[in-house]
């Protein structure tokens, strides 16, 4: 697979500094998609029949709620509802129907499957997931093709784990086959020396809360408590990366 690069956003974040730049990259993939879906272009029929078609997950409705634009958000969930009681129309007739605990169970079963599917392919996880794909690609791709980027990523805080196992699996497609199990190596000694150092942050935070080390130094780990669940979880994730 070949994936278009993007070379910039995947630069900039190397240099950053973070502690994971994809996951900051997909906070922005993320509003970018919300502030689609909160503008005009919900207005668009094109952009209207996929919205009715496809929905939101409920981090994302959510969050489009929470956006505070009621007029645009209830001609989508007008029609989307309309939509989904259009769909959900047989299985709720079985449902109301259904004679015994054998064919009652059958009917939920029935109607259960199909709610979890009409919950499925969030429209704004989707583009979230396209943009993930070409940044853990293009990172994987640079790492082979230039020098002066492997330099800068080998010095970097590497990435929430979530993010690192997926650049793992990228890397197969973007790194030359005979290259991968050295690119799965170096990126793992990245990422278990930063590891190192958040576990280090972190047990000292730990320790600053004992009397006996009242008058020591934080020495930057104040915010280790937090850092260190994102390391482990990452931020802004998609429901079912590839
Ligand atoms: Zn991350
Ligand atoms: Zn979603």
């Amino acid at each position: 697979m070949k994936l278009e690069l993007e070379r910039i956003p995947v630069w900039d974040g190397v240099r950053s500094g973070s502690e994971c730049y994809v996951c900051d990259l997909m906070g922005e993939a993320q509003s970018d998609a919300i502030n689609f879906y909160l503008g005009s272009s919900v207005m668009n029929p094109e952009t209207r029949v996929r919205v009715n078609e496809n929905g939101f997950c409920p981090s994302h409705w959510q969050m489009l709620l929470a956006a505070n634009k009621p007029q645009g958000l209830s001609l989508m969930a007008d029609t989307y509802l309309g939509t989904t009681r259009e769909r959900l129309r047989d299985s709720l007739a079985d449902l109301s129907r259904a004679k015994g605990r054998r064919s009652a169970k059958a009917a939920v079963a029935r109607f259960a499957e199909q709610i979890f599917r009409r919950e499925a392919g969030c429209l704004v996880c989707t583009a979230m997931e396209g943009r993930l794909m070409r940044y853990l690609f293009t990172t994987a791709y640079l790492w082979e093709q230039e020098e002066e980027f492997r330099s800068a990523l080998l010095v970097s805080k590497g990435f929430c784990l979530h993010h690192f196992v997926l650049l793992l699996k990228r890397g197969q497609e973007a790194v030359s086959k005979g290259r991968y199990d050295a690119f799965v190596a170096e990126m793992t000694r990245l990422e278990t020396e930063n590891l190192d150092r958040i576990a280090r942050d972190l047990h000292w935070m730990t320790q600053m809360y004992k009397s006996e080390n009242r008058d020591k130094e934080w020495n930057g780990s104040e915010d280790a408590h937090r850092r260190g669940v994102d390391k482990m979880t990452g931020l802004h994730r998609v429901i079912d990366p590839v």
